[in-house]
């Protein structure tokens, strides 16, 4: 059994705030969230991270980027939203189950990043 704590709310084993479910995908509030609407969404299936994908994973992408914007007005954001993934090192990712990032809310967003 996975360790990965992504891994373990799929398995129901740590508790979430789910947003939607179905055999490939999972929806869920982020605990720490940085905006008035965060949530995230992940394949069931582990992958670490945008690094290691392959075709194998191009279904499943497919259908959960399909699925951002009927999730986002679901959550209230019906005026846009950003997406983010974190990737590696460099993406500064933290949990290595790849995970798609929905911030929004009534408000404009800041920049996507600061500019040296
Ligand atoms: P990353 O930096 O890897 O892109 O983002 C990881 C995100 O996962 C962070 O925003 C963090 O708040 C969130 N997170 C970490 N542990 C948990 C958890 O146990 N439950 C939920 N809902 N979110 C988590
Ligand atoms: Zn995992």
């Amino acid at each position: 059994m996975s360790e990965c704590i992504f891994c373990r709310i799929v398995r129901g084993e740590i508790p979430c705030r789910k947003i939607y479910e179905d055999e490939d995908l999972l929806a869920f509030h982020d605990i720490n969230p940085l905006a008035p609407v965060h949530f995230m969404v992940i394949p069931k299936r582990h992958v670490a991270s945008l690094a290691e994908t392959d075709a194998s994973h191009a279904p499943v992408l497919g259908k959960l980027f399909s699925l951002l914007g009927e999730l986002a007005r679901g959550q209230g954001l019906a005026d846009g939203f950003r997406t983010i993934v974190n990737t590696g090192r460099v993406g500064q990712q933290e949990v290595y189950h790849l995970h798609v990032h929905v911030v929004g809310g009534p408000d404009r967003l800041g920049p996507m990043l600061t500019r040296k």
